[in-house]
């Protein structure tokens, strides 16, 4: 089991089991609690074969880096409870859990990571813009109303294409609404009828390509070519068409251009 981020920046999700620690509190289960046990897998607690019974489940996640090597160990801080009959319910993966270990695992840890790893260029080029238009709104008011118009086209533009790439790779709203700072439901608000647009603009079979009429001058000089298409240099001791390595030799005695002698010199 486990739970992978999809961002592919190396978040590795899932759960280990919470026991009674004998004081009134309680602890996460470690290897050594289930000694012969094939992994320490939270289910793994159930009480069976002298193994602890969990009280109860904790998020944890082995974050890597770009290196694949585990740089931190990120724990939630909620007890979930355990169902041992039910793996994905516990686990919070069947869709019908939006308070349970996956949903925690997404918006504590997963949310705010993904919020940190813009690329620092883009943070970067975002906060000189930022700092242009403030300036410019004081010296040039309506330049910069009209600026900031600009920017809010390419925002939208940007946030329509960006969602329609997480629903395709299987993100959800939630996802969504995570990354833009909003809940699911404004997320899908603001989003869907865009998508819906930007779907149907892409279903319009483009305009027919309209090409300028050939005039009959042009259509002569291209059909006095068709004769050399496929001719193959004599000096390359090839025969005609022998090995793709098809070049265009125009004939040496042919004066500058091709007016005048091309319908005869084709034929
Ligand atoms: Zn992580």
């Amino acid at each position: 089991m486990g739970w992978w981020s999809d961002e592919g920046d190396g978040h590795k999700g899932g759960l280990i089991a919470v026991l009674d620690d004998g004081c009134g509190g309680h602890r996460d289960a470690i290897a050594a609690d289930a000694p012969h046990a094939a992994s320490s897998s939270w289910w793994r607690f159930d009480g069976s074969e002298g193994r602890p019974r969990a009280i109860g489940v904790r998020v944890v996640c082995d974050c890597s880096g770009p290196t694949g090597h585990t740089v931190q160990t990120w724990r939630g801080t909620t007890v979930h409870p355990v169902d041992f009959t039910d793996r994905d319910h516990t686990e919070g993966t069947d869709g019908e859990s939006p308070h349970g270990p996956y949903a925690e695992w997404e918006r504590e840890h997963l949310a705010p990571s993904a919020a940190t790893s813009v690329p620092g260029n883009v943070t970067a080029l975002i906060d000189a813009v930022h700092q242009l238009l403030t300036e410019l709104a004081v010296q040039r008011p309506l330049a910069a109303l009209t600026a900031a118009a600009r920017l809010e086209g390419v925002a939208g533009t940007a946030s329509t294409r960006a969602a329609r790439a997480a629903l395709d790779t299987g993100r959800s709203w939630t996802n969504i609404g995570t990354a833009l700072g909003i809940t699911r439901q404004a997320a899908h608000q603001r989003l869907s009828p865009r998508i819906r647009l930007a779907k149907e603009a892409d279903q319009v079979p483009p305009a027919p390509l309209l090409l300028p009429a050939v005039s009959p001058r042009l259509q002569e000089q291209v059909d006095a070519l068709k004769p050399f298409v496929g001719t193959v240099l004599r000096s390359d001791g090839l025969t005609p068409g022998g090995t793709g390595k098809t070049r265009f030799e125009m004939p040496p005695h042919r004066p500058s251009g091709l007016d005048g002698a091309a319908d005869k010199d084709a034929e």
